[in-house]
């Protein structure tokens, strides 16, 4: 299944479950889903004393997932186009300067 695909998936979801909110409780959610990352990764990895036990939860990921494509679904923005485009920024960078960074960090 594409990311238009997933995204509209995600679309009738929230509307058949009557769960639809406006974009900014949308994108408070994805940040508490990627803090949820951020959690699983402290705690494995016990504040840095353990980095090499470092895990994270393949569920929480798919939360985030999920809820990046509510945000954008929110927002009327097409992922799939969004994604193709900062693929191809990341590679015209790769080719150019041999970094993907945007040097601003
Ligand atoms: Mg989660």
């Amino acid at each position: 299944m594409s990311l238009r695909e997933q995204q509209n998936r995600v679309s009738e979801f929230l509307e058949e479950n009557d769960m639809q909110a406006p974009p900014e409780f949308r994108i408070m959610d994805f940040i508490s889903e990627a803090g949820e990352i951020v959690k699983d990764a402290v705690k494995t990895a016990d504040y840095g004393e353990a980095r090499e036990d470092l895990k994270v939860k393949e569920d929480e990921i798919g939360d985030v997932l999920f809820s990046i494509l509510a945000v954008a679904d929110a927002l009327d923005i097409d992922a799939e186009k969004a994604f193709e485009s900062a693929m191809e920024k990341y590679e015209e960078r790769i080719a150019e300067k041999g970094d993907a960074g945007s040097g601003s960090h």
